[in-house]
């Protein structure tokens, strides 16, 4: 029986307003992120093999100017009231991104958030280059190189209620294990292609607003074909 609610929020486009991943590196890396970029989307490559053609496309880093650019993106105005209403309800809530933790982190410390748990690709800086690094690489995975799916699986219990609010490419196995999804922009394609059902958001105050209505309800039920998704996923695990 579900006892409690845990929340996953995707960070570019979602929790804060731009895809900082994608100005980033589309504004210091030109065209040859466009082209990683189009044949990952293509999936002709994999979501790590993507990220490794940003990086090398950015030759000689000036720093000064990649941290204004972090510093200039702004948060959803809305999360920060919606974090503050999660912790007030004891409802759990991550960040999965498929960009990295050095501007994520950067970001939300400035909106003193920085003690959300977060999991994102990470990034060293050596020289002149940017050095990425994939600690949550799902060899099973090809849609990107951190697989939000396995959070999604692994980071919460049975009794919890999963629910993924995102809006792009990598949020696609978070949502194929997700009880209940929040989507806008590409995700919302990708739910209705595979008949899942899903509520269309434009910021956390209408997050808030629909969690707010589930937690008036007696029982909450988890997602049939989430669920089924969820037990095949752990009896591959088990076999491996
Ligand atoms: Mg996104």
């Amino acid at each position: 029986m579900i006892q409690s609610i845990k929340i996953f929020c995707d960070f570019d486009g979602t929790v804060c307003l731009g895809d900082v991943r994608s100005i980033l590196f589309r504004t210091l890396g030109g065209e040859e992120v466009d082209e990683a970029v189009r044949l990952w989307l293509r999936g002709e490559i994999s979501g790590d093999e993507c990220i490794h053609r940003e990086c090398a496309a950015i030759r000689d880093l000036d720093l000064t100017e990649f941290n204004k650019i972090i510093d200039e993106q702004k948060l959803d105005p809305t999360f920060p009231r919606f974090v503050e209403f999660c912790r007030s309800n004891e409802i759990g809530i991550e960040i999965l991104s498929d960009g990295f933790g050095y501007y994520i982190d950067r970001i939300l410390k400035k909106y003193n958030l920085e003690d959300l748990t977060v999991y994102a690709n990470s990034l060293r800086i050596n020289g002149g280059k940017l050095v990425p690094g994939f600690p949550y690489l799902n060899r099973y995975c090809d849609r990107a190189a951190n697989c939000k799916g396995t959070h999604v699986l692994n980071n919460a219990g049975d009794d919890q209620l999963r629910v993924v609010v995102g809006d792009g490419f990598s949020d696609r196995c978070a949502v194929d294990y997700a009880d209940i999804v929040f989507a806008k922009r590409q995700l919302i394609q990708y739910c209705r292609e595979s008949n899942i059902s899903y509520f269309e958001y434009n910021d956390f105050q209408d997050v808030q607003r629909r969690i707010e209505e589930l937690l008036k309800r007696k029982r909450l039920n988890t997602r049939h074909r989430a669920e089924i998704r969820r037990r095949e996923a752990f009896r591959i695990e088990a076999n491996v």
